[in-house]
């Protein structure tokens, strides 16, 4: 066996060799049908439902293409700062697999429409990284096998399974260049890249970009070569062999592949062994990768053009077209709404993990003060949306609700207890924030005679109250305002309460 028996350190590793890496990272398009035929899009449906003679490869069908697909591609492309080529033909890639209905996958080679970007990946520390794109192209999914039962065989199992539902969806491959000169950050900026690739397939609205249900996978490549002699130039030293580990499906995994991949190599390295050109299986569990197969060169995929379809032909006026419609880069949006609604880094770091911030957004624009929105949706609709295990967005509330209820609240007619009561109301689908106070009779009770009527009656319940408020122990005017809000229901104004009360014992409020 392996001499390289110990795995290094990951801080040893990077200190002890130049690392490179690159990764490929494959998105699943929501356009509502597949990417050469008609077949419903959709995910988690009884397997082999959404199938047709096109996307299992029938003798004698053809296929076209989906011009929404191309659209999303391109406005990705744009997004990553790429060029749009102006004719690009489909290649067939053949490899045999299960899952894959025609022995080929319909992919883009020399051609792929789009090429040659730049992408600005923000770390969390505001350090600005430059990662070079080679090619975003466009490709059909293949369909998924699932190994079943019993023990030996494939993966442990008895028999495999092959659902083909998701055959034929639509993918962009995003690949970039080598990324060098890293060192010990390369697992951080590897994480921030594909969080940032993320962001953007969300912000054009062309996939959800959910990595636990594999709507964004990556691969993740990574070699190391010897340090340059002080001195000479890091770059004129050769690449070390690189392991491409596959299907990395989350943010962390693709972090710790990382630190896993540099320890193993580093050892093997230092025990003078090779590091072979191979694939590797990522395992979640053990935070681990083994071997897969030895890596194929494309010569071994046999690709040609693709002869069933015609060549992708964007015109220069839709490109431009799209390309007015790429929305902000999400880390500079975020930079600029923290700055504009005075979020501390806190506060707006929680509100992107909690996926709030274009309801946040939203509710600012329909005239909420960008705190009142934010504990809303960061609070009481938070908690709401835990109880009920959706997502926040899924609530059955709007932000234009949220900012009439935080109206109300600034009005005075309720007061925070009975918004969340107007908020419950609105939840269960009885209207507007103003309908519940209405249907509710929820209001704040403001009228001053009704107040002094209620003061007085728990005065008489409790007279020694005034004494001890003219002896300077304000605080128990509080047993009062208690008492009035409960006779009340809470519909009592406090602070008009309170200095009704102070009145009442000839003091200041
Ligand atoms: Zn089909
Ligand atoms: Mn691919």
């Amino acid at each position: 066996m392996s001499a390289a028996t110990h795995l290094v350190g990951y801080d040893d590793a990077m200190a002890a060799f130049d690392p490179v890496f690159g990764i490929e990272v494959h998105v699943e398009l929501n356009t509502k049908t597949k990417m050469f035929c008609g077949c419903e899009n959709t995910f988690g449906n009884e397997p082999n439902t959404q199938v047709c003679p096109v996307c299992l490869g029938l003798p004698g069908s053809m296929p076209v293409t989906n011009e929404k697909a191309v659209e999303s591609a391109i406005r990705l492309g744009l997004a990553l700062g790429c060029s749009i080529r102006e004719s690009s033909r489909f290649a067939r890639k053949n490899y045999f697999y299960p899952d894959l209905a025609k022995d080929y996958q319909i992919s883009q080679y020399d051609e792929p429409t789009c090429y040659e970007g730049e992408l600005e990946v923000v770390l969390d520390d505001g350090t600005v990284v430059m990662i070079g794109i080679e090619r975003a192209h466009m490709e059909e999914d293949a369909g998924k096998n699932t190994h079943v039962g019993g023990t030996g065989g494939i993966q442990g199992a008895s028999h495999s399974l092959v659902d083909y539902n998701r055959g034929g969806v639509p993918l962009v491959e995003i690949v970039t260049k080598p990324i060098e000169g890293m060192g010990e950050r390369t697992a951080e900026v590897a994480r921030a890249y594909v969080a940032t690739i993320r962001d953007i397939v969300r912000a054009l609205g062309i996939s959800d970009g959910r990595m636990e249900q594999g709507r964004l996978r990556a691969d993740v490549n990574l070699s190391l070569r010897a340090k340059a002699a002080p001195g000479e130039d890091q770059s004129a030293v050769p690449f070390g062999k690189r392991s491409e580990t596959k299907n990395v499906n989350s943010l962390r995994a693709v972090e710790r592949s990382i630190h896993y991949e540099a320890g193993r190599q580093a050892a093997l390295l230092l025990a003078g062994e090779p590091v072979v050109q191979e694939t590797r299986h990522w395992h979640e569990d053990t935070s681990s990768t083994t071997p897969g197969r030895s890596k194929e060169e494309a010569e071994d995929y046999r690709y040609f053009p693709e002869p069933d379809l015609l060549p992708v032909e964007p015109s220069r006026e839709w490109v431009e077209q799209l390309r007015a419609s790429i929305p902000e880069h999400p880390a500079k949006m975020r930079a600029r709404l923290r700055e504009e609604w005075g979020f501390s880094d806190l506060e707006m770091r929680d509100a992107v993990a909690a996926d709030a911030l274009t309801l946040i957004a939203d509710t600012v624009a329909a005239g909420a003060a960008p705190q009142a929105a934010r504990k809303w949706w960061m609070g009481e609709l938070a908690r709401t949306a835990n109880e009920q295990d959706v997502e926040l967005p899924e609530l059955a509330v709007t932000p234009a609700d949220i900012a009439q209820l935080q109206g109300l609240v600034d009005e005075g007619k309720i007061n925070d207890k009975l918004a969340r009561q107007v908020l419950e109301g609105v939840l269960a689908g009885e209207g507007s924030p103003a309908d519940v106070v209405a249907s509710r009779g929820l209001e704040v009770v403001s009228d001053d005679s009704a107040l002094e009527a209620a003061v007085d009656e728990a005065l008489a319940a409790q007279p020694d109250v005034l004494d001890k408020i003219r002896e300077g122990k304000v605080q128990a005017a509080g047993a009062i305002v208690g008492a009035v809000m409960k006779a009340t229901r809470g519909q009592a104004d406090a602070g008009r309460v309170r200095a009704i009360i102070l009145a009442r014992a000839g003091v200041e409020g």
